[in-house]
């Protein structure tokens, strides 16, 4: 696959690289408003068709490993891509077939690895043992896991904040490619308040960057994972810094969440409504 170098006359582009979401709350919807509502431009390449919406996950149709490589190369040939976010990706294969098409490519990687919907249902394909899509991970250099991703990559439970800590630094020496993991706190217990950490490589060290902020009660926090790592993808094409694209996306988030908690967006009493990307501003 020849990646074009990066060109400065042209727009940056930033590719999706993600799931359907028909609703419009998460996946490659969520990708492509966020991207659009900060100041970016988006490009989306679909690997999965998923029919959901706040009831559940109903089918789950990954396109084939051939299918996603020609719309990444389609991308490739024609745009300045200078960032790729990774969402659903839907198994290992096409996690391999995504690592390989970005084998040569030089700029910055995020992927979000998506495991399991809100709703319960698997996301990831994992297939007998091989339940990690180690190559992906060792091509990225952003991982944006959750603390029931964090687990599931780590294969350890995960119940403190020094707990979230050291799965981090186990993930980043097992990976000697992945530079950083923002790991999003949301789920853990403190009802009052959520800290993400910025847990990074620098100079043969690892360092730590938190944010608290208060946690914001919404019923409609479907696609927050999405956009948090979309997010991160824009601001970082903005200022070309990692700690300055974590504090601006986390911001970005909560300012969103805030903006859409009082809505009434889906008909099921109990579900979890979108984000509402169009109402976004600085607050
Ligand atoms: N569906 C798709 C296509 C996704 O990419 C994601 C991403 O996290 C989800 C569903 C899960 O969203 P949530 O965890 O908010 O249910």
């Amino acid at each position: 696959m020849p990646i074009k170098n990066k060109s400065k006359d042209m727009i940056q582009t930033i590719l999706v690289i993600a799931g359907s979401d028909p609703c419009g709350g998460a996946g490659i919807q969520a990708d492509l408003k966020t991207i659009t509502t900060i100041g970016g431009y988006c490009a989306a390449v679909i690997t999965c068709i998923t029919v959901q919406n706040s009831y559940g996950v109903t089918n789950i149709n990954a396109l084939s490993p051939e299918l996603i490589k020609k719309q990444i190369f389609a991308v490739f040939q024609d745009h300045n891509v200078t960032h790729v976010k990774i969402g659903m990706v839907g198994d290992i294969t096409n996690s391999e077939a995504i690592a390989q098409s970005l084998d040569t490519f030089e700029g910055t990687i995020v992927y979000d690895p998506v495991m399991n919907a809100t709703t319960g249902q698997q996301l990831f394909r994992q297939e007998q043992e091989t339940h990690r899509p180690d190559k992906l991970i060792n091509r990225v250099s952003v991982l944006t896991p959750n603390i029931p991703e964090l687990e599931t990559l780590t294969n350890k439970k995960v119940t403190s904040k020094t707990e979230a800590l050291s799965a981090s630094r186990l993930l980043l020496s097992e990976f000697a490619n992945l530079q950083s993991i923002l790991l999003k706190g949301g789920h853990a217990d403190d009802m009052k308040d959520i800290t993400d950490y910025f847990v990074f490589k620098y100079k043969g060290k690892i360092e730590i960057e938190s944010a608290t902020h208060p946690r914001i009660l919404s019923k409609n926090s479907h696609g927050t994972g999405c956009t948090l790592a979309s997010a991160f993808s824009t601001y970082h094409t903005i200022y070309n810094d990692n700690l300055l694209a974590f504090h601006h996306s986390i911001k970005y988030m909560s300012s969103l969440i805030k903006l859409g908690s009082e809505q009434l967006i889906v008909r099921n009493p109990s579900g979890c409504g979108p984000l509402l990307h169009y109402k976004w501003k600085e607050i």
